[in-house]
């Protein structure tokens, strides 16, 4: 008897050093590579999700493994948990200009109210919050490049607000939840990300474009093409939010994403040349508030995560286009 209790606090006292996570929105593009590597490293990971702007094919590889759990849920909706939960990771929010212009009211919700949630859990649950705010934060930039300290020009009326407006409403929430509760908290600035697993039809730049060039059809470019963007390879962009959740004593908020500045008009001449397209570019009327210009300031990133993306565009364009090669459907 006395060595089968012995037994069972050596296997309770085991298992209390498995990390148990929580990533919301973790079907999604980028959170389903943050799922990957967090089961990579020896976690037990709760993917919460209710795909609305995903399917469960990007996390279909995980149902097999025992730490893995997928929980179909809308954050919109207080949820319950047993057992205990070390950290939440929320990246539930539509993050494509086409879904979340289609999604206004879903949108702001998710952020406000889903945000809201999921805090009230992590203060229950003491884990550590971690969001996935976004460069739109900064709206159509005055300063540039941005830097963390920069205020933002956002039109809290147009048609991108429920999705800049939300963000900066649950970056307040989760400030106010540290202050008022001690919520253990922590913000990323996202920049623009891609890679492998976008959606194909998911309406932003880069996987309309190779969608485009690889069926030789006219890239459409909305405006001139002369506005800038700075794109982050989705591993990099990973590393990042890891190196933040591991870092102790620094909530950000933090920008993350690659400096490597381009205008639009550049990136389709190059998704053009990578794919050896025949496609030409049409350029149509731009789309209302479209940031001019964005590239992150990541001197605070480097500075305090040791931060630094390390897959150029070039690089990352090749992989995203042999994926979406392969997985043409
Ligand atoms: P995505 O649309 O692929 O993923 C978002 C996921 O959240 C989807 O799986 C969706 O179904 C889920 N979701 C949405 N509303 C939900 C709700 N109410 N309840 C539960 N699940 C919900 O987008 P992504 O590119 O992977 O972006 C992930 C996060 O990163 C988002 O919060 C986005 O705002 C942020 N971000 C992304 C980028 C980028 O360039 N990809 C840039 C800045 C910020
Ligand atoms: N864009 C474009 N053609 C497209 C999709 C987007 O020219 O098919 C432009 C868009 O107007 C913006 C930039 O590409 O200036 C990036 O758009 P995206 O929707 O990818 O992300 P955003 O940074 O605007 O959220």
């Amino acid at each position: 008897m006395l060595q089968r209790n012995r037994f069972f606090s050596i296997l309770e006292y085991h298992f209390s050093f498995i990390m148990r996570v929580l990533v919301a929105g973790g079907a999604g593009f980028i959170g389903s590579y943050l799922c990957d590597a967090l089961l990579r490293r020896g976690n037990e990971v709760i993917c919460v999700d209710n795909f609305l702007t995903s399917t469960p094919q990007n996390v279909a590889h995980l149902q097999g493994n025992s730490a893995f759990q997928m929980i179909e849920h809308d954050i919109r909706k207080p949820l319950a948990v047993d057992g205990k939960i070390d950290s939440i990771y929320n990246l539930a929010c539509p993050a494509s200009p086409i879904d979340y212009q289609n999604l206004p009211v879903e949108t702001l919700e998710t952020s406000a109210i889903g945000t809201g949630n999921l805090l009230h859990l992590s203060r229950e649950k003491n884990a550590i919050f971690l969001h996935a705010s976004t460069s739109e934060v900064y709206g159509d930039p005055l300063e540039h490049p941005q830097k963390e300290s920069y205020f933002g020009n956002v039109n809290c009326i147009g048609v991108r607000s429920c999705y800049d407006e939300g963000k900066r409403y649950a970056e307040s929430l989760i400030i106010h939840f540290s202050r008022q509760f001690s919520v253990k908290i922590k913000i990323v600035r996202i920049f623009n990300t891609y890679g492998p697993r976008m959606r194909k039809h998911d309406g932003r730049v880069i996987s309309n474009f190779i969608t485009q060039a690889l069926a030789n059809e006219p890239l459409a470019l909305y405006g001139d093409g002369y506005q800038t963007r700075s794109f982050c390879y989705v591993s990099d962009m990973v590393d990042g939010i890891l190196k933040m959740m591991d870092m102790k004593n620094f909530s950000g908020p933090v920008n993350l994403g690659n400096p490597e500045e381009i205008s639009i008009r550049s990136l389709a001449k190059h998704v053009i040349e990578y794919t050896s397209s025949r496609s030409e570019i049409h350029t149509l009327p731009s789309s209302e508030d479209d940031p001019k210009v964005r590239r992150p300031d990541i001197t605070l990133a480097s500075k305090k995560l040791g931060f630094s993306p390390d897959v150029s565009l070039e690089n990352g364009l090749k992989l995203t286009i042999k994926w979406f090669t392969n997985n043409e459907d």
